[in-house]
């Protein structure tokens, strides 16, 4: 899951940067709203924290130009008062929450897993066969009724898969969607990450298939 948070305050920014960086999530951080722009138009992002007051181009026009792209991304709005008018009209705007600061980190953490379990994976466990699920709140595996530990980027890669449930997905979608800018993952520990996934699925009726040069597939089946 990869997040952008857009706030111009750097000691917010990092606090907001290192609460969800500790969950596991990849995150990358501007702090204009031109940069967010920029960065919005040519990066793929699971979720999008927005401070409203930003310099020059501020939230409220972020939030615009990204709809008018026809961005389904979803957005959780940060604003430095809680001003009712200000809620309504980023509600209006296609913001998917709103949180006025100063706001619990618990709270946000929490406002941020439901904004992300709303739009992307409300795959029901069952739809994942008889012997496996996945635990989107608790982000677990279990295969035949027993949990398997994941690690953070093994847990990463399963969910861009789980997203794409049944449809190729390809190494550069899934660099794309697993690293910050600066993380550094490559090609190679993708196939390592996506072999020890398919160890943990083995025979469960669930398995990451490869397919050369295209990409992987979590799918129903036995790996080939
Ligand atoms: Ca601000």
């Amino acid at each position: 899951m990869r997040i952008l948070v857009v706030e111009d305050d750097p000691v917010l920014g990092e606090a907001i940067e290192f609460a969800l960086k500790i969950s596991n999530y990849a995150v990358d951080r501007v702090g204009t709203g031109e940069s967010a722009d920029q960065v919005l138009k040519r990066h793929p992002f699971d979720l999008v924290i927005l401070d409203l007051g930003l310099p020059t181009v501020d939230g409220f026009e972020v939030l615009r130009r990204l709809r008018a792209r026809l961005s389904v991304t979803p957005v959780l709005v940060l604003s430095a008062r809680d001003a009712p008018d200000d809620k309504a009209r980023v509600l209006d705007l296609g913001a998917d929450d709103y949180m006025a600061k100063p706001f619990s980190v618990n709270e946000f953490l929490a406002r941020v897993r439901a904004l992300l379990r709303r739009s992307r994976y409300s795959l029901p466990s069952q739809m994942l066969g008889e012997n496996v699920s996945y635990d989107t709140v608790t982000r677990t595996l279990q295969v035949r009724g027993k949990t398997l530990p994941l690690s953070p980027r093994e847990v990463s890669v399963f969910e861009v898969l789980l997203q794409h449930f049944g449809r190729v997905v390809s190494k550069e979608q899934l660099l794309e969607r697993l690293c910050g800018f600066d993380d550094g993952v490559t090609f190679n520990a993708i196939e390592v990450y996506v072999h020890r996934l398919r160890k943990k699925l083995e025979n469960s009726g669930v398995t990451v298939r490869t397919f050369h040069g295209r990409g992987y597939q979590l799918d129903h089946g036995d790996a080939s």
